[in-house]
């Protein structure tokens, strides 16, 4: 692209034509990743984090979902304890212990995912968000235990369980103890199953690798948000192992909606009332 095409850049400069270094007005803009619209954030924040342009959803802290989602003041968040260790000493241009910690201290959370329990129109669930802003919303041994104790515990309580699933995939950084989280969720909703009580994944965007590969797609109802891309691996990947073209919009939630992959595609401000609906018929 030559120099001349290039977009202007935006400034925040002063009437003087200086440039501050910082802004009083960072943070107070979002741009959308889908039309590009500069939108004021509390706008943004007040539509659901939903472009007020375009309806594109955009992430969505995974605390300030629940506290959405669930009925007011029901949620209490359990296993909040949980910290991932460092089996392997592993490093690659920076040591895991390193990255979990920056993500910690900017995330304050001690891992990828939320769990508690809580209740969406007075019926009682075993629920589970992650926050793919914590490494890519990737699956070690303690995001995997923390699934696996939604499970569990929605057994316990006989309640059913939810999830909201945004992850990368398996946690590279924790090798082999990462894969088998794979197989130790599914093993743990299968336990739940014998309690003949739903369970109800909700797949944002992006949900691949591991994850896609094993509860996220194994929920009674599949549940996406707009434009989500779920898929196993991704498709540059795809197309050079098939060596062939891949057809528009694939592992798209609209895609796979239209393949019979998921049941329904809900827009966030349907999200809750859905939720109920279900609920209220199944649970
Ligand atoms: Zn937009």
């Amino acid at each position: 692209m030559s120099w001349f095409s290039k977009k202007p850049r935006i400034s925040t400069a002063e009437p003087d034509g200086r440039v501050r270094k910082t802004s009083r007005m960072q943070g107070l803009w979002v741009k959308c990743e889908d039309c590009n619209e500069i939108i004021y954030r509390q706008e943004v924040e007040k539509n659901l984090h939903v472009c007020t342009n375009c309806g594109y959803h955009l992430p969505w802290p995974a605390r300030e979902r629940l506290k959405a989602v669930l009925d007011p003041q029901s949620f209490r968040e359990l296993d909040a304890d949980l910290e991932p260790e460092d089996p392997l000493a592993f490093a690659d241009s920076k040591k895991y212990r390193e990255r979990l910690r920056a993500a910690r201290k900017a995330l304050q959370s001690p891992d990828a995912f939320v769990s508690g329990i809580g209740e969406i129109g007075g019926h009682l669930v075993s629920v589970g968000c992650f926050l793919f802003e914590f490494m890519g919303g990737s699956m070690g041994s303690v995001v995997g235990e923390k699934v696996a104790r939604v499970f569990e515990r929605g057994y316990d309580k006989d309640c059913p369980a939810l999830i909201f699933s945004a992850s990368g995939g398996a946690r590279m950084q924790e090798g082999i103890l990462s894969l088998m989280q794979m197989a130790k969720t599914s093993a743990a909703l299968v336990r739940f199953h014998r309690r003949s009580r739903p369970y109800i994944s909700v797949m944002l965007h992006p949900t691949t690798g591991g994850v896609a590969a094993s509860f996220a797609w194994q929920g009674d109802v599949i549940l996406a948000e707009p434009k989500a891309l779920i898929g196993f691996a991704g498709p540059r990947v795809i197309e050079q192992t098939i060596r062939q073209k891949l057809p528009e919009g694939f592992q798209t939630a609209e895609f796979l909606l239209e393949h019979g992959m998921i049941d329904a595609i809900v827009a966030r401000k349907e999200l809750r009332p859905k939720l109920e609906q279900l609920l209220g018929l199944m649970g």
